[in-house]
């Protein structure tokens, strides 16, 4: 009997994809290693000798990443927000009171998380383009208890970064409430070292910094943590993010759900990757790369928006000039030069990412030219000129760090 439902014409369904790859340097996916990509093809059984080698290995390079002795490192099967998820919904439940440092979408997204559970969720807001201070912290904690102070290290959606973290993380502890860290795109690409500075959960997400496949992520707890998980009075909300269940797979090798194994792979050499760069080097090779291509925006004649006291090396967002239209410019950037950068959430600005490959010569000068020449045939007045000469001043003396 015909099937009642007209398969599609594949026309329509194929050739979706660009004949030659599109060059990623938005706030993420990030472009990903030969070596990531090739474990990405691969599977194997989610359960076995092999497996608990990957397993066994990814924690120990993922405890390195997050700079903790930490063993409670679950990896999960989701994007970056099931990591944060994960993080709130086992520290958070009903009568919790939680205070959220909020500076943009993704910090506050942490509270609309912690309300999902049915805590007692306060905002602290801090001004636009300006991250939350440990004054404003310290004022909050004075007035009343809280059990957990959620925030983001880099507020990805207005380019800020939340320079007091250390304090902040000081000021929770003494006051005795956890603090959970959304390090999404810190973590790999500047120090975010959880046992220093007293972080009680880390997360961070595959496609930015650590440059693997989105869709894998990882949340690490300290000893305090993961006895307030142990201490949650249930009904736990979540089957697949409750820490304990998934702790069966990523601390007994027990089945828990099936593991999105390629994606663990890939995280596994993407990881590989890093314990090879060393940390040290790493973040040196973002902070050069970042800085050589914000003195090139700028020297072009373009402006940033965040300050430079509080920017975000890893994503950086642009003010969008006079006049410019920035949804044709960055059409223009993808149909002209193969180059893909992030828009925005309600501000006028487009945004460049800085995380892991995204951070190589050949990329910045790509990008840099790029974006500069789709500005100017937006209507801006740019010296495009200047501005790549910048670049490459910026990068002199490192240029070894920058090629793979
Ligand atoms: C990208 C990002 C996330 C996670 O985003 P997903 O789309 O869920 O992967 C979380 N926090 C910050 C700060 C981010 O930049």
């Amino acid at each position: 009997m015909p099937s009642a439902v007209e398969p599609p014409l594949t026309t329509h369904v194929s050739a979706i994809l660009p004949t030659e790859p599109l060059l990623l340097m938005g706030a993420g996916p990030v472009p990903i290693p030969q070596a990531v990509a090739q474990a990405n093809g691969m599977i194997i059984n989610h359960l076995g000798p092999t497996m608990d080698r990957v397993i066994r290995n990814v924690k120990e390079m993922a405890a390195y990443a997050f700079q903790t002795r930490s063993r409670k490192i679950i990896g999960l099967a989701g994007p970056g927000s099931a990591a944060m998820e994960m993080a709130v919904a086992n520290t958070c439940w009903p009568g919790r009171r939680v205070l959220c440092l909020k500076s943009g979408m993704f910090s506050g997204r942490l509270g609309e998380m912690a309300e999902g559970v049915a805590a007692d969720v306060t905002y602290l807001e801090s001004e636009v383009g300006r991250p939350v201070t440990a004054e404003q912290v310290r004022a909050a904690l004075s007035k009343a208890r809280y059990d957990v102070v959620t925030m983001a290290h880099g507020e990805t959606s207005c380019g800020v970064r939340l320079v007091d973290l250390p304090d902040v993380c000081r000021l929770a502890k003494e006051h005795g409430a956890l603090t959970v860290v959304d390090a999404v795109v810190t973590v790999a690409a500047m120090p975010v070292p959880m046992d220093e500075w007293g972080i009680d959960v880390s997360l961070t997400g595959g496609q930015k910094a650590l440059s693997t496949i989105p869709g894998v992520s990882l949340c690490a707890f300290s000893e305090d943590a993961w006895r307030a998980v142990e201490r949650h009075p249930g009904p736990r909300p979540h089957w697949c993010y409750d820490a304990l269940r998934a702790h069966r797979f990523w601390g007994e090798q027990q089945y828990h759900y099936t593991a999105p194994v390629p994606g663990v792979l890939a995280l596994h050499e993407a990881l590989r990757l890093v314990v090879e760069e060393t940390l040290e080097r790493r973040f040196h090779r973002h902070e050069v790369s970042s800085r050589a291509m914000q003195a090139g925006l700028m020297a072009m004649g373009l402006t940033l928006f965040a300050q430079e006291d509080v920017r975000l090396n890893s994503v950086l967002a642009i003010n969008v000039p006079d006049g410019v239209n920035s949804a044709r410019m960055r059409a223009h950037l993808s149909n002209a030069f193969r180059v893909e950068i992030s828009g925005a959430f309600g501000l006028n600005v487009v945004r460049v990412g800085q995380m892991g490959e995204q951070c190589r010569s050949h990329n910045l000068f790509k990008t840099l030219y790029a974006l500069g020449r789709s500005f100017c045939s937006e209507g801006a007045k740019l010296d495009v000129a200047t501005g790549m000469a910048a670049l490459e001043l910026g990068l002199t003396g490192d240029q070894d760090d920058f090629e793979d």
